[in-house]
């Protein structure tokens, strides 16, 4: 049964840096000021009035949630206690940077009901993070993997390829790395230029080149695919679109509301290209949940193929996994896998 997640924005609360990207009132959308023991318990209240059945779980996201002194993060657990220990809720999460965290640190989360640490690790290249002022190595990401997966929680990894001083094959590289690692489940965030930020200063004098929307995508669905082929879920691709988030505050970079879909689409896309014959008057079968992916933003897959071969009809199939498609021509009928049958080379990007 999916799990309901109740948002708690601390937003820069908690985090003594400032990384040349981030402005986390604009990421958050909330502006500084921690949720009360009353709101918390009433937010989650109300959330368990609409979840039916289905577990519910706390998020505390944004900020550093380990940076802010002992006594604001038992002011924000302590009031989920009763609520863990009558069944209302089931876990928390939480988010924080990884030079924030040690055993201890995750064995008293553990104790107040934290059953999933998500880490800022945005690359594990050390020429990278340096450049992007995150003050943290990408030893520290492994040793804080290391002390939540030993404990026995979960452990998120945040990437952000296009980072200052990052390239297609770093990305790679950092998402092999937290691959192995043992992280549970990946956030992808392109880098965007946000307004007021070191970055965009950067990008004005001409001194940082992000990445484009295009080129986005196409790196987010090789790195998307490697997850997938190693079985790591991951849970969202790009920013989420909200009011602290608008058209502008962001100057440049690859961003968009759907991003996650035009990466999928972007899977199968390539995957239709590579064995779509020309002209064969195929139909595309898929899973249902995947139909929007297959036909494309806009019908642009559809619309593509149409160009080169005339039209191909895409139909759902309850039977086909998520990531097969099937191609039926009057000759044949061969089920494909964007995992199995696309293989990128990263200078492709
Ligand atoms: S550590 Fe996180 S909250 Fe702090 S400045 Fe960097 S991105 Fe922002």
């Amino acid at each position: 049964m999916k799990t309901v997640t109740v948002p708690f924005f601390i937003s820069h609360q908690g985090c003594p840096h400032t990384c040349v990207f981030c402005d986390q009132r604009a990421i958050s959308g909330a502006d500084g000021i921690l949720p009360t023991p009353g709101e918390i318990r009433s937010r989650i209240t109300l959330w368990r009035s609409t979840a039916g059945g289905r577990p519910l779980e706390a998020a505390f996201f944004g900020g550093t949630f380990t940076a802010l002194p002992e006594e604001i993060q038992s002011s924000l657990l302590e009031p989920l206690q009763p609520l863990l220990a009558s069944g209302m809720l089931d876990a928390v999460r939480i988010s924080t940077r990884p030079d924030y965290l040690d055993a201890a640190r995750v064995r008293w989360l553990s104790h107040r009901g934290v059953r999933t640490i998500e880490l800022g690790v945005q690359s594990m290249d050390d020429g990278v993070l340096a450049a992007s002022g995150r003050g943290h190595t990408s030893g520290d990401s492994l040793r804080a993997i290391r002390c939540i997966k030993e404990e026995g929680l979960k452990a998120g990894a945040q990437l952000m390829p296009g980072l200052p001083g990052d390239s297609p094959a770093l990305s790679l590289y950092s998402l092999e790395q937290v691959i192995s690692s043992g992280a549970d489940f990946l956030r992808i965030y392109p880098t965007v230029v946000l307004r007021g930020t070191a970055l965009a200063e950067r990008y004005a004098a001409g001194e940082f080149v992000p990445l484009s929307l295009e080129r986005g995508i196409s790196l987010c669905a090789q790195l998307l695919q490697r997850a997938m082929k190693a079985g790591i879920p991951v849970i969202r691709i790009g920013l989420q679109a909200d009011a602290g988030l608008d058209a502008d505050a962001m100057l440049a970079g690859c961003w968009h509301p759907a991003l996650g879909q035009l990466v999928r689409s972007r899977l199968y896309a390539d995957l239709i290209k590579r064995v779509v014959p020309f002209g064969s008057g195929a139909t595309l079968y898929c899973h249902p949940a995947r139909l929007s992916d297959v036909i494309g933003m806009g019908r642009s897959t559809v619309l593509a193929l149409a160009g080169s071969g005339g039209d191909i009809p895409v139909l759902a199939d309850a039977a086909l996994a998520l990531e097969e498609l099937n191609v039926k021509t009057e000759i044949s009928c061969v089920t494909y896998s964007i995992i199995k049958d696309l293989n990128y080379s990263i200078h492709e990007v």
